[in-house]
């Protein structure tokens, strides 16, 4: 049972946003690349759980924070007596293992996954218990690229490599279907959905370029019929209104502090569609606050 679907972070979907809408730096682009391969092979670990039909729910994504500290678990098992904690790693190469350390083949020593992981069941097991809850967890780091190789590791039962996979799931599938659901919903309550990491890149709205773009293609080029969208690059059709409201959705995950204003969208979804049209989507889902001054959607 899925409980929260995994979604691109909100790095991924700035930088995604960015990469179309201006150019982004070498180290933007690096920083990007990273994220696709990262949700990809997030989405690879997903789609091994679910063919492996374990019975348990599962949470993938979830920001939490303890008083001084946010952290994201990638994937939370919840079965009916454990919850497997995994921590997904899509490195590439050969590294080599040495009194504890992980080295690259340039002798670069790389931060211990293992303690990352065990840090995080830590701070779970205390939220759970400051919850009510005492229940085993388990956490494993999984590396989810075929051609990862760590020499010399000692055998660990944290560390699972991606043809371990399989067999893993295949031991867990004796648990009964679940009676932890409140314990799951307690832990999606918990979820921090306004969280944004420090480290995005920096960017001014004059400099993006406006218009609506496909959400397939990211095309900017399109041609309208009354009630579509149709990309001109790869033929997607979508509702108008819908790419209205996804294109106000991307400027308020760009801008977060910045007033939703029937103007500011008219000008972000390139002046391409009629200011009545764009006020007809920011009414059917957003609060109009209206001051003699100035009137905003949020
Ligand atoms: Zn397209």
């Amino acid at each position: 049972m899925i409980l929260k679907e995994r979604t691109k972070s909100v790095t991924h979907r700035i930088l995604e946003s960015l990469d179309h809408r201006t150019t982004l730096s070498p180290s933007e682009k690096i920083q990007y690349d990273n994220q696709i391969k990262g949700y990809a092979g997030e989405l690879e670990f997903d789609n091994k759980l679910k063919d492996a039909r374990v019975p348990g729910i599962l949470i993938s994504d979830l920001l939490l924070s303890t008083k001084d500290t946010s952290y994201q678990i990638d994937s939370l098992l919840i079965t009916d007596t454990r919850i497997y904690l995994y921590e997904i790693k899509n490195y590439t190469g050969s590294y080599h293992y040495k009194d504890g350390d992980i080295y690259s083949d340039s002798g670069h020593l790389i931060q211990s996954p293992v303690n990352q992981v065990e840090r995080k069941r830590a701070y779970l097991h205390n939220l759970l218990l400051n919850n009510g809850y005492h229940i085993e967890i388990i956490a494993h780091v999984v590396y989810i690229t075929p051609n990862f190789y760590i020499y010399s590791l000692p055998k660990t039962s944290s560390i699972l490599f991606v043809g371990q996979l399989t067999s893993h799931f295949e031991s867990l599938s004796s648990h009964q279907e679940n009676k932890n659901l409140k314990l799951a919903n307690t832990l999606i309550a918990l979820h921090d959905a306004s969280y944004r990491p420090t480290n995005l890149p920096n960017y001014l709205l004059t400099e993006l370029k406006n218009g609506t773009m496909c959400s397939k293609c990211f095309s900017f080029a399109y041609t309208t019929s009354r009630q579509c969208r149709t990309c001109s690059k790869c033929g997607y059709r979508e509702n108008s209104a819908e790419v209205i409201h996804r294109s106000i959705e991307e400027f308020r995950l760009l801008f977060p502090e910045k007033p939703v204003t029937k103007k500011g969208i008219y000008d972000w979804c390139g002046k391409d569609w009629s200011e009545s049209r764009i006020k007809r989507v920011l009414k059917k889902h957003y609060q109009l606050h209206s001051s003699s001054r100035s009137s905003y959607y949020d």
